[in-house]
């Protein structure tokens, strides 16, 4: 039996692709240094945990509401005002499995078959397939300057059937964070069009040097009953396996995407949802333990990167990647006599010749850079940059 037309158009995801290669290495006793994994590698704190075993012995383990049940949305309805000084009612907030179920089920529920989205490079990977699923058009948009887009980015690319923008700051894979006034000169572009944006705000607590990132929907209220914001407890509280996220904007939208829910995964995991209650109420102070680490390792593995020679890495404000750029080493041969060509040759050389898994950028649509994950040991991270340095500097 053949595979429909639809399954055959999906490329693997090469984030989790690399993540996995990595961990079955590592599994079979291979040292690799693995920079591809986009998770906190912090446990999920024990109070967490322990909401969810408290669940399991109470019997939390039959189907629930499908959006979400009422306490978690209540949760998040506090989340928002707490958080983003932004309101919400509970009839606006729907919880899936994963931040990247919301996007899916939003994409599924706003887009016809011709219809244009504006995707700004380097975009991470799971938006590009999800839109094209749809039957939508991804329209690649090129930023003006230093990898962030602005209102004119969007006059460039926009046409009649532009449906929606996405927008995720802080950004994976660049880590770049929108300023305040950079969202308003975007939110004025979309003002003078009728589309619609998905924000994307899962790295939002992680931002470094006194830089804070603001939702677009609170600095620019106008565009609320356009705006579908997505988030979800997978980094801020380093629970990626626990599937829970969430999307919060106009009822009629929520209203449909419980009604897909409802018809394919049904309720995001019964205790899953307890735990995230106590993730967003309970202390709060395993976030900043985890992005003052993140800030050390990010200011270290920068500047590191930034002087192998043929290496250009800035530092990013946000998010845990750095996104260096390697294409002036294209064109040279390793030891074992490899072309580096691109991002892919790059990374795959540097798996097989030095054992360092990072992720290509032709993955996020940009081939002259390769995205670190720096969400790993620090010991880890200087190992795996002197194996970089020292692959870079035998380059012929
Ligand atoms: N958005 C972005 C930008 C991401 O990097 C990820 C990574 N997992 C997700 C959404 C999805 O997160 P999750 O499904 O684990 O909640
Ligand atoms: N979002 C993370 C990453 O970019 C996790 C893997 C994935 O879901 O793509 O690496």
């Amino acid at each position: 039996m053949e595979v429909s037309q639809r399954a055959k158009g999906i490329a693997p995801s090469a984030t989790l692709f690399i993540t996995n290669k990595a961990k079955v290495l590592k599994s079979q006793g291979v040292d690799i240094i693995g920079f591809g994994a986009g998770e906190p590698d912090y446990d999920t704190p024990t109070h967490i945990k322990d909401a969810a075993c408290a669940a399991l012995e109470e019997g939390f383990t039959k189907y629930t509401a499908t959006e979400g049940i009422i306490p978690l949305k209540k949760a998040i309805k506090s989340k928002l005002q707490r958080r983003n000084g932004l309101e919400y009612d509970i009839d606006e907030i729907i919880v899936s499995c994963g931040a990247k179920h919301s996007l899916y089920n939003t994409f599924m529920c706003l887009l016809n078959p011709g219809d244009e989205v504006i995707l700004p490079l380097p975009y991470w990977v799971s938006y590009d397939e999800q839109i094209r699923l749809c039957g939508a058009k991804v329209i690649a948009a090129e930023p003006e300057d230093n990898l962030k887009i602005n209102g004119d980015t969007i006059r460039r690319f926009r046409t009649e059937k532009t449906k929606l923008l996405v927008l995720n700051s802080p950004n994976n894979p660049t880590g770049v964070v929108y300023s305040e006034e950079e969202l308003k000169d975007i939110a004025e572009a979309v003002l003078e069009t009728d589309m619609g944006i998905i924000s994307d705000e899962v790295y939002e607590d992680f931002t470094y040097n006194g830089i804070k990132a603001q939702s677009i929907v609170k600095v620019a209220p106008e565009l609320k009953d356009r705006t579908i914001i997505i988030n979800g407890v997978s980094k801020t509280y380093s629970m990626t396996g626990w599937r829970i996220g969430y999307a919060a904007g106009p009822k009629e939208i929520i209203k449909a995407m419980g009604n897909l829910q409802a018809h394919s995964t049904s309720n995001p995991t019964s205790f899953a949802q307890i735990a995230t209650v106590e993730a967003l109420e309970g202390p709060q102070d395993s976030i900043e333990e985890m992005r003052q680490a993140f800030s050390t390792r990010r200011d270290y593995i920068a500047d590191a990167l930034d002087s192998i020679p043929g290496i250009n890495c800035s530092k990013p404000s946000g998010a845990f990647y750095v996104f260096p750029k390697v294409s002036d080493l294209y064109g040279k041969t390793t030891k074992k006599g490899t072309l580096i060509k691109d991002s892919q040759s790059f990374s795959a050389a540097l798996l097989d010749e030095a054992l360092v898994a990072v992720v290509p950028g032709s993955a996020f649509g940009t081939d002259e850079y390769v995205r670190l994950s720096y969400a790993c040991n620090l010991d880890s991270i200087k190992k795996g940059v002197d194996r970089i340095a020292k692959f870079v500097n035998s380059l012929r």
